[in-house]
């Protein structure tokens, strides 16, 4: 295949390609780059946004599933070369590349697995200390809403509770090939300082998502199946629905109901 030709954008795949310099500088921009020595962008298609990667002071990686996209890379950025991963973000263990160092991840994100993208980072939270990109604007809203707002959810309360997340700008569909049907967003998580939480994790995991499947319930009905005791379905936080709870108070109920379940 010769050096110019470019990649057809395949829909299954989620390919929309950027194709405004200057939002993609932005993009590659809103990181820190400071505190690791690694960064893994996700989804790079043609590097739109890998070429402003590769000028920062990082080892960049990239890790893509479409083999036509890894050949354009592998022809088009020579340095790149060898730090190309041809291989399904979702499914990849990377610490073949990473070796439990930390890193960085970036990106314009495939949009049918925006939700995936961002779980998969939690799990790695311990060798992620900043993960920022683009995501379908709604997507990027609500992981970085407050409790109170509508879109306020499993995602927001999950990525809020170990890191620190902001809206950066939206971008409109005019600049992608071909165009989305919707708004973009981008967005900045950067991880707390005192990461590790006060109550069971994977309990905190488990009552957000219970409580969320039921979203307009209040927590006692909503949080049933975890048969807790009557004497803690009459505190007064389990006549909350959840979205009126913060992240903090997500942890105080999730630390009550360990000591319930372990009394
Ligand atoms: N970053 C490029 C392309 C964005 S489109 C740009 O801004 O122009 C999303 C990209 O993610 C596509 O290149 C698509 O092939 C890739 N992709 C889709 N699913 C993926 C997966 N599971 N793992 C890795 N890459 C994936």
């Amino acid at each position: 295949m010769s050096k110019d030709h470019q990649v057809k954008a395949k829909k299954h795949l989620g390919q929309h390609f950027l194709n405004d310099e200057s939002i993609a500088e932005k993009i590659a921009n809103s990181l820190s780059f400071k505190g690791y020595n690694h960064v893994l962008e996700i989804g790079p298609g043609m590097g739109v946004l890998t070429k402003y990667l590769l000028k920062k002071d990082v080892t960049t990686h990239v890790i893509e599933i479409d083999t036509e996209s890894v050949e354009y890379l592998k022809n088009n950025y020579l340095t790149l070369a060898n730090r190309v991963i041809e291989q399904d973000f979702l499914k990849y263990n990377l610490n073949q590349v990473f070796k439990n160092e930390p890193f960085a991840i970036i990106g314009n994100y495939p949009y049918n697995i925006s939700s995936q993208i961002v779980f998969k980072t939690l799990e790695m939270r311990d060798q992620i200390p900043e993960f920022s990109g683009m995501f379908q604007k709604e997507v990027a809203q609500r992981i970085c809403s407050k409790e109170g707002s509508k879109v306020y959810g499993i995602l927001s309360v999950l990525t809020q509770a170990f890191y620190d997340a902001e809206y950066l700008f939206t971008v409109h569909p005019t600049v992608f090939n071909p165009p989305p049907k919707v708004d973009s967003g981008v967005l900045l998580l950067k991880r707390k300082e005192n990461y590790v939480l006060s109550c069971n994790e994977n309990l905190l995991f488990k009552v957000v998502k219970t409580a969320f499947q039921q979203r307009r319930k209040t927590l006692r009905n909503s949080l049933k199946t975890l048969n807790l005791s009557d004497n803690l379905r009459e505190d007064s936080i389990f006549g909350m629905r959840p979205e009126q709870l913060s992240v903090s108070q997500f942890i105080e109920l999730t630390i009550l109901i360990e000591n319930d379940i372990n009394n």
